[in-house]
């Protein structure tokens, strides 16, 4: 980090840094102005960084102030790396003084400034969801979703017991646990206020692919074993979907064995023109025709069978 440069100083300005990070930008505290003594020293401050041998002081950003004898003023910081960061150089005046003292100096972060996320404990950095094949993810050593099961006692016919009725498990989920779990499958994507069961014609609780949880969620919960609904996830009892084993197929679905004859269709067919109306289109050619026959016929007193 920059500021490691300025071990000595940062170390020591760091029992101020929660007072200086409050004034070094964006402060909506409403305070007076500065005494002008104070305001108007911003040449020792840019010096004061200048003496430290700092030289990568940008624009001069402005003051504000401390209390009554105290301001800060602030410089921007041009290092590479500190985009935001802000130079921030704190003078004092006793009430009366006539003269300003450099009480310190330090780099903060302005309100644009780029940060490192807030810190997450590591154990608190797994979400639902990241746990991929081979991964290991032991329960933390006080994990308030487990309470000690059943502890096998020696007796065969006990334990056997024990273990057929779910027992023999060092651990079972605690009451919170269920709780918390029954809570997330409820608000979750199978829960009875999704759209998909709202849309449903009836829910998973009278569904043949439903197999209820056993114990005290057997009321609310079970799996569903539908492969082609929700398969392998825990589903509510008032969670429905379509493939419900009472579905009915609507009537008229399917399709026909043979090409369905379709009396809707209009069929175009071209038809001769009645013989009246031909005669009418092609009247000339019918009238010289006729002409051409009178003039080739043989006489009617002449006997055809004389005719050359
Ligand atoms: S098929 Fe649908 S209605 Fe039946 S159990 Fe699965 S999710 Fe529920």
């Amino acid at each position: 980090m920059h500021a490691a440069q300025h071990g000595s100083r940062t170390a020591a300005l760091s029992g101020l840094y929660g007072k200086m990070e409050n004034v070094s930008a964006g402060t909506t505290q409403t305070l007076p102005a500065p005494r002008p003594i104070l305001a108007e020293a911003v040449d020792l401050a840019r010096s004061a960084l200048l003496d430290l041998g700092e030289t990568s002081i940008g624009d001069y950003l402005g003051v504000s102030t401390e209390d009554e004898t105290a301001a800060t003023h602030r410089f921007a910081a041009t290092m590479p790396g500190y985009r935001g960061w802000q130079w921030a150089v704190v003078l004092a005046a006793a009430p009366a003084a006539d003269e300003v003292t450099v009480s310190e100096s330090v780099l903060l972060p302005g309100p644009d400034a780029l940060i490192a996320p807030e810190w997450v404990p590591w154990d608190q950095r797994i979400r639902p969801g990241d746990l991929g094949p081979g991964d290991l993810l032991a329960p933390t050593a006080h994990d308030e979703r487990l309470v000690p099961g059943f502890v096998a006692n020696g007796d065969p016919e006990i334990d056997e017991v024990a273990v057929e009725i779910g027992l023999g498990r060092k651990q079972v989920m605690s009451l919170d646990g269920r709780v918390d779990a029954a809570q997330r499958w409820h608000d979750g994507d199978y829960g009875p206020d999704t759209e998909m069961a709202k849309a449903a014609v009836s829910v998973c609780g009278l569904c043949g692919f439903y197999l209820p949880l056993a114990g005290s969620l057997h009321n609310a919960f079970g799996v569903c074993g539908n492969e082609f609904a929700m398969d392998g996830r825990v589903v509510h009892t008032e969670f429905g979907c379509g493939a419900h084993s009472d579905t009915a197929l609507p009537t008229g679905a399917g399709s026909p064995a043979y090409a369905a004859f379709d009396d809707a269709a209009v069929e175009v067919v071209t038809l001769a023109p009645p013989r009246s109306e031909a005669a009418a289109a092609s009247g000339t050619d019918a009238g010289q025709a006729a002409q051409s026959a009178e003039t080739t016929a043989p006489p009617a007193d002449q006997d055809p069978a004389s005719s050359p």
